[in-house]
């Protein structure tokens, strides 16, 4: 079932290796499709022998429809999100490494920078801690989740949101890129962030102009 689909996450699993975002097992994707079913990640497998044919598939309540494989330990926290917002289509976990250094040390990350402004358009916000593996990590997320629609996971790491799986896929690099940037300017000591009008004025500039038209 959706055998097309099911390369394109796994291609996005790679993207996040190829990025450094995730290492050796951590890290997952899943994607909505039809509206109520998600493929995701398995548990546990290691990056150089995960194949397409091992992601799973599940239904929004948890049960498996196909695969022979344990989904991921993070599927209880994306279905939780898939079944609170409609325009969440796809969803990435990562401990990448410097929006880790921000989820230990308890601090949300301010809008520095014109590329943060950008794609975020608003402060990265830090979640209350809850444990892995059940809905807690859902709940903790939509309860801080603005526009940006990423949220780092107190003492812990990265969750994405996108609306598509390439979305979340480029929210999950410049989330760390941002996180980078931030943590050294932050690290030199006092710093301004933007101003709310021009980071506004940025995201509505770079959601509407940037890139190649259709
Ligand atoms: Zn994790």
């Amino acid at each position: 079932m959706f055998e097309e689909l099911k390369r394109e996450v796994h291609r996005a699993h790679l993207i996040l290796e190829r990025y450094n975002l995730v290492a050796y097992t951590s890290g997952n994707v899943s994607l909505r499709v039809e509206g109520e079913k998600v493929i995701i990640k398995p548990s546990g497998v290691p990056y150089d022998r995960f194949k397409p044919e091992d992601l799973v598939i599940v239904n929004l309540e948890g049960n498996k429809i196909e695969g022979e494989l344990k989904p991921s330990v993070d599927t209880a926290t994306h279905l939780y999100i898939y079944r609170n917002l409609d325009w969440v289509n796809s969803i990435i976990h990562t401990h990448s490494t410097f929006v880790t250094v921000f989820a230990m040390m308890e601090k949300s990350i301010p809008v520095l920078c014109t590329a943060h402004a950008d794609v975020f358009g608003a402060e990265i916000p830090l979640t209350e801690y809850a444990p892995v593996g059940s809905e807690a990590i859902g709940r903790a997320t939509l309860n801080v989740l603005n526009k940006a629609g990423v949220v780092i996971l107190r003492k812990h790491g990265a969750l994405i949101l996108g609306k598509s799986l390439e979305d979340a896929i480029k929210k999950a690099i410049f989330m760390e890129e941002v996180a980078k940037a931030s943590y050294f300017a932050l690290m030199s000591g006092r710093i301004e962030p933007l101003p709310r009008e021009e980071v506004e004025k940025l995201y509505n500039q770079y959601h509407t102009k940037y890139g190649q038209s259709k």
